[in-house]
């Protein structure tokens, strides 16, 4: 089980599965909502617990998803399909306490990448999502 929590610790959760697709994504708008490009991994909705702060957790909506952040701090936090038949939810890797025994591997949306940084050497690229 992951636990992971803000960076002001009001949004505390936990992760009752494991990951999956653990990707950095580098498309334009991950890069301008979390300063650089995004790790997360995936899991089910219902397999995300918010055990502290889910009053602190705000939505920003985009066209076809919601990106979850604290009000409180601005920690990037959630980002779910906003389709109801979806039932996952990408979790930013950053947010995760301690060891997370996941190897970011996978890097998405390269073409959008920044110039400013190279992919590593080993990264396993998609130009656009993954699947
Ligand atoms: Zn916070
Ligand atoms: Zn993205």
């Amino acid at each position: 089980m992951l636990q992971g929590q803000c960076l002001c610790g009001d949004v505390k959760f936990r992760i009752t599965a494991p990951l999956t697709h653990a990707s950095a994504c580098h498309c334009d708008q991950c890069r301008q909502w979390s300063g650089h490009y995004w790790a997360t991994g995936r899991t089910k909705q219902n397999d995300l617990v918010i055990e502290n702060g889910s009053e602190s957790i705000a939505w920003y909506p985009e066209r076809h998803a919601e990106r979850g952040f604290c009000v409180i701090c601005g920690s990037s936090l959630f980002y779910r399909q906003i389709d109801a038949a979806s039932e996952h939810v990408a979790v930013s890797l950053g947010a995760i306490k301690g060891d997370t025994g996941i190897e970011l591997s996978r890097h998405i949306f390269v073409r959008e990448k920044g110039d400013y940084y190279q992919l590593p050497a080993e990264a396993e690229t998609y130009e656009g999502d993954d699947e």
